[in-house]
């Protein structure tokens, strides 16, 4: 080896020597352990083995190199001075964890091995050191199973067995009942265990231990549940893990000792009082597993009222300090406090949004900094849904773990979670607890059940971060496997059979409940209005009904940037006429259908336009191909059939006939690409015509009430000007007969089209001269470009290019910068170059990711139109959207000064 590469990299550095900044080298346990070490906290002491010894590692092929290990011995050498203790000594043995700990936090995803040290020899130094023997064997039995488990593979629930064996056979039922000689017995069963499944022995050198501990926990970066996470999260594959060893501190000595969880805020509400878990005698593991229920934290002020006060000052220390609210993982050795982690909590939407707008209030943060803390996909789950109150009628209740409500089938284990999922069925995943390795049937759920397991289990953990409805520790439930079924009470649960979850209150019903939709809190309220006066994108809605519009408006847009009229053709009412519409052998008869639907469509546009009052209403002319207003083909077929078998009338037979043959007529290769949009309102004229008309007739009955109205027409699916240009001019025509002259002034309409094919895209400087707007509905913009139709893609091939990574997203959720972003950027430029005050926006879906909305605004969009209930998600992204320009622009001008210093220098 290279001798210089030997003597200069370092890839040991001691709790002393690290800090909160160097998350990159030391991984995020490792840089906090470190911070806190600083800040004179009693944290263990201990080492960090950095991230980059962790990447050299997998380059070497698993192995740790001469240095690495070196160094790692004269960490442990410090270590040992420090605690006066010696690695593997009979009479004042060190025990030591080793701990996983990425950049990025990954709740549980890796593994952690606690006190490494232990073996035949210093079980019994530690046992006769402390007097307490059971302690002594406790550890070592934990030893054995996390180190058969993480280490060599063998099977976590084979111990768990035995150790259920063990409590049956002395007749005890918590873990910390079963006696010393139970638990020495126990480390007999165990080691057994271990050289029965891998043929080796548990091995006795604790050298060997610490190694092959280390190893493990490095090599737990590409466990399976780990990946899972990384891809879910869009955390990077090759950041490797930090590994951190750490002397240990002792929870589980006896009723003056126990280890928990501290939130400095509740992560669910993000109400500012302590929250968080404890369990009197027990090891770190026994909190996060699930394994036993714990305490709420605020029972610890009654058993160790001077540890609480401790815990309460530190955390709130800590809390001022990163400036944020933490997640504390701490121990208590004998009434002494200990700190053995601390990272920024993970939070739910609300408490996210009320921590952000406290943090300003206290005057920790700014309110940019709390615009910028909020996740706008987190909104999402923040305006969540409720169980509503009449339907109510829980048969269990547990912790409410995570907010919202779900609705689903019982789905018993992960796979047939994961496997429902993908099949499209709404999934409630009920287990006796989750682990880990649940990760990806949770992710297929609406929400998740566990019988056992606190508010810090991982299933909370996990689900919270997901935004999914969970609840948590229903102990009432009891799991019935071999049934695969669940019993409450003596009811009895089937696997498939509804359930509905309310993760905010934490209760279980039967059944399949309605949901009522979520309200605004005035957090949010407050947090948008800051986010209002940063951001410069105006956000518009997508929405097809009065009612719609109406929610749109509360939830603050500035206007309806597409109404897509075919969904007010659908109702039950309507149907008839529209298909009288399209059977009508001639003009007059399709003129006649035409004239039913007017008042119809006039009365939904008022309503509309009422509800805007005076913002633009965008509305679409009819876009999709008119054989989906018919029946399918098939059907008709069968219902054929059926009457001829019933002797039905000649007249009914023929009518049947009749719409049939209009279907096999409309009958398309490829609807996508076919008569649709303007194509079909070139081929019938009237259809369009009856629309527009509509629209004015609502303007003008709306102006004689005295509401203001701004519609704006929209053409679909344009490519050429010449297309454009046709419906303009029939479009002021009809204006001027429908509205007066006084009207006509009052109205200000616009006419714009839609940019969806891409030729329409490269000849915007023709198209802009007659359009008053241009609105990317990306959507099909998306298909076109990239020559994916939706539907087939997402059924059949776009998973495995998400998993192959062939593309980083799916093109239909973000938008492809590249290829479709690009035709927005060339028909906003040239469409501007000839009409500088064009407006243009995004419509599709696109309008609601927030990534695509940062595209938006850096390339000049004038608005985004979403969802509704994407609205204040929109106005969040798009505020975000301002502040990150302006930290570039920052950061640009400090460069060139830099720069131009240099320069003179
Ligand atoms: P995870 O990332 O899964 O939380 P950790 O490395 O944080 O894994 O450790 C798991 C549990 O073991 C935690 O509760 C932690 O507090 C506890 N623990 C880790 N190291 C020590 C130690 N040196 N002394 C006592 N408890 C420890
Ligand atoms: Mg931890
Ligand atoms: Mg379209």
């Amino acid at each position: 080896m290279n001798r210089a590469v030997m003597v200069n990299r370092k890839w040991v550095f001691t709790f002393q020597e690290g800090h909160a900044k160097m998350v990159d080298l030391l991984g995020g346990k490792g840089a906090n352990l470190a911070e806190m070490t600083r800040a004179g906290l009693a944290v263990p002491p201990g080492f960090t083995v950095t991230t980059e010894a962790c990447l050299t590692y997998f380059k070497d092929g698993n192995r740790l190199n001469d240095v690495m290990l070196h160094q790692i011995l004269m960490g442990l050498a410090q270590l040992e001075r420090e605690k006066g203790q010696v690695f593997g000594e009979r009479d004042k043995p060190l025990l030591v964890s080793v701990r996983s700990g990425s950049v990025t936090s990954m709740p549980g995803m890796m593994d952690t091995i606690l006190n490494v040290g232990l073996n035949d020899e210093t079980v019994v130094g530690i046992s006769e050191l402390t007097g307490n023997p059971r302690f002594a064997f406790d550890c070592y039995r934990r030893l054995i199973q996390m180190f058969g488990h993480v280490v060599m593979g063998v099977e976590s629930h084979l111990f768990e067995q035995q150790l259920d064996r063990m409590k049956t056979r002395e007749g005890v039922l918590r873990d910390e009942e079963i006696s010393a000689a139970g638990l020495q017995q126990l480390v007999q069963e165990y080691k057994l265990l271990v050289l029965l499944k891998t043929g080796k022995g548990f091995p006795q050198n604790v050298v060997d231990q610490l190694r092959l501990a280390i190893e493990a926990v490095f090599s737990s970066w590409n466990n399976a549940r780990a990946q899972v996470y990384r891809r879910m999260h869009r955390i990077p594959d090759d950041q490797g893990t930090a590994v951190n060893i750490q002397s240990m501190v002792f929870g589980n000595m006896g009723e003056t000792c126990g280890t928990g969880v501290v939130f400095t805020r509740n992560p669910s509400t993000g109400e500012n009082i302590l929250f968080g878990e404890f369990l009197l005698n027990a090891q770190g593991e026994d909190v996060v597993a699930g394994i036993r229920t714990p305490m709420p934290i605020a029972m610890l002020e009654q058993v160790m009222p001077d540890a609480y006060d401790e815990l309460q000052r530190t955390v709130k220390q800590l809390e001022f300090h990163y400036q944020d609210i933490q997640d504390i993982e701490f121990t208590i050795e004998h009434h002494k406090l200990y700190l053995l982690q601390t990272r920024s909590g993970k939070r739910n939407a609300q408490a996210a949004l009320k921590i952000a707008v406290d943090l300003v209030h206290e005057g920790i943060i700014t309110k940019r900094q709390a615009i910028e803390r909020i996740d706008p996909m987190h909104l999402e789950q923040l305006l969540h849904r409720a169980i509503r109150e009449d339907a109510q009628q829980a048969v269990a209740k547990g912790l409410p773990a995570s907010p919202g409500a779900a609705v689903g089938q019982v789905a018993l284990d992960a796979e047939t979670a994961a496997l429902w999922g993908k099949e499209g069925k709404r999934v409630i995943l009920v287990r006796p607890e989750t682990t880990p390795e649940d990760i990806e049937g949770v992710l297929a759920s609406e929400g998740v059940a566990t019988l056992r397991g606190g508010m810090t289990s991982h299933a909370a953990v996990v689900a919270r971060g997901m935004g999914k409805p969970c609840v948590c520790g229903c102990e009432t439930i009891e799991f019935l496997a071999s049934e695969r079924g669940i019993r409450i009470g003596s009811q009895t649960i089937h696997e498939g059979d509804w359930m509905t979850i309310d993760g905010h209150r934490g209760l279980i019903c039967l059944g399949e409940l309605e949901l009522k939709e979520p309200e605004m809190t005035e957090a949010l309220m407050e947090l948008l209005a800051w986010a209002d006066e940063v951001r410069t994108l105006r956000i518009l809605a997508n929405a097809d009904h009065p009612y719609d519009a109406q929610v749109a408006r509360q939830y603050g847009a500035e206007g309806i940037g597409l109404c897509r009229t075919e969904h007010m053709f659908f109702d039950k009412e309507r149907l008839p006429i529209v298909q009288r519409m399209i059977l009508a052998e001639h003009t007059d008869a399709r003129r006649d259908a035409l004239a039913q639907l007017l008042p119809m469509q006039q009365s939904d546009f008022e309503g509309m336009l009422e509800a805007m009052n005076g913002l633009p209403v965008t509305i679409r002319l009819l876009d999709p191909p008119l054989h989906e207003f018919l029946p399918k083909r098939k059907e008709l077929q069968e219902r054929l059939q059926h009457l001829r078998g019933l002797h039905g009338t000649d007249q009914e037979i023929a009518g049947i006939e009749a719409t049939m043959k209009k279907v096999e007529a409309l009958e398309e290769i490829n609807p996508m690409l076919g008569q649709r949009g303007c194509r079909l309102g070139i081929v019938y004229p009237e259809v369009y015509d009856m629309q527009i008309e509509a629209i004015f007739k609502a303007a003008a009955s709306c102006l004689k009430r005295g509401i203001a109205v701004l519609p704006e027409i929209m053409i679909p699916l344009v490519g050429h000007v010449t297309e454009l240009k046709f419906f303009r001019e029939r479009i002021e025509q009809i204006a001027s007969e429908m509205l007066s002259k006084k009207q006509l002034q009052q109205c200000a309409y616009r006419v714009g089209t839609m940019i969806e094919v891409p030729r329409a895209a490269l000849t915007a400087h023709q198209i802009a001269v007659h359009a008053d707007f241009f609105s990317f509905g990306t959507n099909d913009l998306t298909q076109m470009t990239l020559g994916y139709s939706r539907d087939d893609a997402e059924g059949k091939f776009m998973s495995q290019y998400l998993d192959r990574r062939i593309l980083a997203h799916n093109p239909f959720q973000v938008l492809d910068e590249e290829g479709v972003g690009q035709l927005i950027q060339i028909a906003n430029t040239t469409g501007k170059s000839v009409k500088p005050e064009l407006k243009a926006g995004v419509c599709g879906e696109h309008g609601g990711d927030p990534q695509s909305i940062r595209f938006c605004h850096a390339i000049g969009l004038e608005y985004v139109s979403c969802s509704p209930y994407r609205i204040p998600l929109a106005r969040i992204a798009a505020a975000q959207a301002v502040i990150a320009e302006e930290r570039q622009g920052v950061e640009e001008a400090m460069a060139e000064s830099l720069l131009a210093e240099r320069m003179h220098a």
